[in-house]
């Protein structure tokens, strides 16, 4: 998950969206504050228009460029709290606001130009508060600010001529809070998707196994027992398959532990590519055994999903780094299905885990590398 250096937003679009959906409440409710409080700081500077232009010619000037800022932002927020605006929305009510404030600001300068040095410092608040309180994609803020910047110094040397080192001191400083501002967003944007990527590792750690990136047995207890059981009682049928890899011990003496892993993530390899991905789970259940959690699915769909898996690792050769010869391993299925749904059916997961266990054993005992299965009433 590497990030761009200018931005600090990620690379991959994928972890970008995901990153942007997780925060999409925080953003939501940082961006109808700020446009809230935009709203009031806009319209309470009215009095100033009218200190400095007198009451008519404020409210012949300046209001209405003034309530449109109201308006638009006023209208932006709305929308942000009480509906559930997209990411794509969000940014859209961010840059239409900056964009309405940023135009009625310079027609505010246009008609007070005699205050250059006032507004060059109103200017650098709005810079700031784009930069870094509205949340917006960075690239647009800065497309924003840097036009604004150019603009407000061209509406000066036009309208409000000044000495070359007022004029030069105001444009250095502009160009220096510009810089502040994008290097404190960049900054914000790398330290919020620093904080995003460690919560996935956590969060990727405490329900996965590291050898082979199945879930692991508390993700089971904690998760995956209730909710696939709350599921299936509304759903109906529901199967699950408990495999274990025939004689492992020997794999280990002979080829060595290391190799054995492979084995096992080899195993667990098949078993995730071959199960549907985001509907069934695969859990590692203990050492080389695996537990596959498979909804929707009745007693003859579980049956030949294992048998399926079965003659696939069976036929699966892998290379060994220790001997020439290609290892060949085979594994033993039992599986265990039950209709949740059935009125009446006291029936839980942990039975229908423990029915797959006592019919894999059968596999065992009845010569291995093959699927043995149960129907649960
Ligand atoms: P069976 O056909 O009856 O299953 O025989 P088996 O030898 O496979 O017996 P069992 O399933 O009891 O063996 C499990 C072995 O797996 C024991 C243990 O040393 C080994 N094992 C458990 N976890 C790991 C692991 O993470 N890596 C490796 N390499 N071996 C493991
Ligand atoms: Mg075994
Ligand atoms: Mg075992």
């Amino acid at each position: 998950m590497s990030m761009y250096s200018l931005t600090g937003e990620f690379v991959s679009p994928t972890s970008e969206r995901a990153f942007l959906t997780h925060q999409l409440e925080r953003t939501r409710s940082l961006l109808g504050f700020t446009l809230l409080f935009c709203v009031v700081f806009f319209l309470s500077f009215f009095a100033t228009d009218v200190a400095v232009l007198g009451l008519q010619a404020a409210l012949d000037l300046t209001l209405l460029p003034r309530l449109a800022v109201g308006l638009v932002a006023g209208v932006c927020a709305w929308l942000v709290y009480r509906r559930a605006l997209s990411v794509f929305a969000t940014r859209l009510a961010a840059s239409l606001s900056e964009l309405t404030a940023l135009g009625s600001f310079m027609l505010i300068v246009q008609h007070r130009p005699q205050e250059a040095h006032w507004h060059a410092m109103s200017l650098s608040i709005m810079l700031m508060v784009i930069y870094l309180y509205i949340p917006n994609r960075l690239t647009y803020a800065l497309a924003l600010a840097g036009c604004a910047t150019i603009v407000f110094i061209g509406l000066v040397l036009n309208l409000a001529p000044m000495e070359a080192a007022d004029l030069l001191t105001m444009s250095m400083l502009l160009v220096l809070v510009n810089t502040f501002g994008l290097l404190g967003a960049r900054r914000y944007n790398q330290v919020a998707r620093e904080e995003f990527r460690l919560q996935l590792d956590l969060k990727r750690n405490a329900e996965r196994d590291h050898l082979t990136g199945c879930y692991n047995r508390r993700y089971l207890h904690e998760h995956l027992l209730g909710a696939e059981l709350a599921r299936a009682r509304r759903c109906g049928p529901l199967a699950v398959v408990l495999c274990d890899i025939d004689h492992f011990k020997r794999i280990n003496d002979t080829f060595g532990h290391h190799q054995g892993d492979a084995v096992i993530r080899c195993f667990a390899q098949l078993l995730q590519d071959t199960v549907r991905a985001e509907v069934d789970s695969v859990v590692r259940y203990g050492g080389e055994e695996f537990l596959l959690i498979l909804p929707n699915t009745d007693l003859a769909g579980g049956r030949q999903l294992a048998e399926r898996l079965r003659a696939a690792f069976a036929a699966s050769c892998m290379t060994v780094e220790e001997s020439r010869e290609p290892l060949q391993a085979t594994a033993s299925f039992g599986v265990a299905g039950a209709d949740f749904a059935r009125p009446g059916s006291h029936t839980t997961l942990s039975d229908l885990i423990l029915a797959a266990d006592k019919r894999l054993y059968d596999a065992k005992r009845n010569g291995r590398n093959r699927v043995e299965t149960i129907e649960l009433a």
